[in-house]
């Protein structure tokens, strides 16, 4: 079997530009993207049994009972277009959703985005969303009346206010600091880490090249001890 990175994990606080760096993990691992804040709010838009129960959470700023995603992310695995493997942008956040997503596919690696509340703030209050494809956009970026290129409107998204910023900064802290202490310590079949923590504070192109660059670091390293210990493996544990 070939080896390959096959199921990442993209974690941070809110803009921290976990969707930015999730589409470069894409584009160079051929994974498919899993935003568990986007596959929401589809729920929401289309009206579903489980995006009526998760609104009240989103729009207060509370995570969505584990139940409710997990099962959502599973369905979403099960698509033709995951077989290859995912990034999983803001999935898992809660330590139940992280031992449900290693016991259900494994994880090859984890990558911390890493920013300061300050920089979260400034940047989260001054986002603009597209309503279709989700992409993200600086208010300074975007012309009154400017569509996004899959013509799709840009707005303001309704978790994206003062108050409930900070109640998802509050979240972060308090439920998902701890699986980041988690994976830190989480070990491979390998024996090797598969945490990377990422200062994710400039520009997006330096942080992009920083994620890809330790990811590749992270799994040239695993492909040569698994070659020493004379085992090869799909890179999912
Ligand atoms: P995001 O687009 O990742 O910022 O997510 C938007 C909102 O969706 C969050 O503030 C939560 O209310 C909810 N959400 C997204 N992912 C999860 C998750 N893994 N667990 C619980 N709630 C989530």
């Amino acid at each position: 079997m070939k080896q390959r990175p096959k199921y990442i994990i993209m974690i941070g606080p809110q803009a921290s530009g976990k969707g930015t760096y999730s589409k470069a993990i894409v584009e160079k691992y051929g994974v498919v993207h899993i935003s568990s804040g986007q596959l929401l709010r589809d729920n929401i838009k289309n009206e579903t049994r489980l995006g009526k129960k998760a609104k009240p959470y989103i729009d207060a700023g509370n995570l969505v009972p584990d139940k409710i995603i997990i099962k959502i992310i599973k369905k979403r695995l099960k698509e033709k277009d995951a077989k290859d493997g995912a990034v999983f942008d803001g999935f898992p956040r809660t330590l139940s959703q992280a031992r449900s997503i290693i016991k259900y596919v494994g994880v090859s690696a984890v990558v911390y985005a890493n920013i300061s509340d300050e920089i979260v703030f400034e940047r989260a209050a001054g986002r603009l969303t597209c309503e279709n494809c989700g992409s993200i956009s600086g208010v300074k970026y975007i012309k009154q009346g400017q569509k996004c290129a899959c013509g799709g409107e840009y707005k303001v998204r309704e978790d994206d206010t003062k108050e409930v910023i900070a109640r998802r900064l509050a979240n972060f802290h308090e439920i998902t600091k701890p699986v980041v202490r988690f994976f830190e310590r989480v070990i491979d079949a390998q024996g090797q880490k598969i945490f990377i923590e990422i200062d994710a504070t400039g520009s997006i192109e330096s942080v992009n090249k920083n994620v890809l660059a330790s990811l590749e670091k992270l799994f040239n390293y695993s492909k040569k001890e698994a070659k020493k210990a004379g085992k090869v493996t799909d890179g999912t544990n």
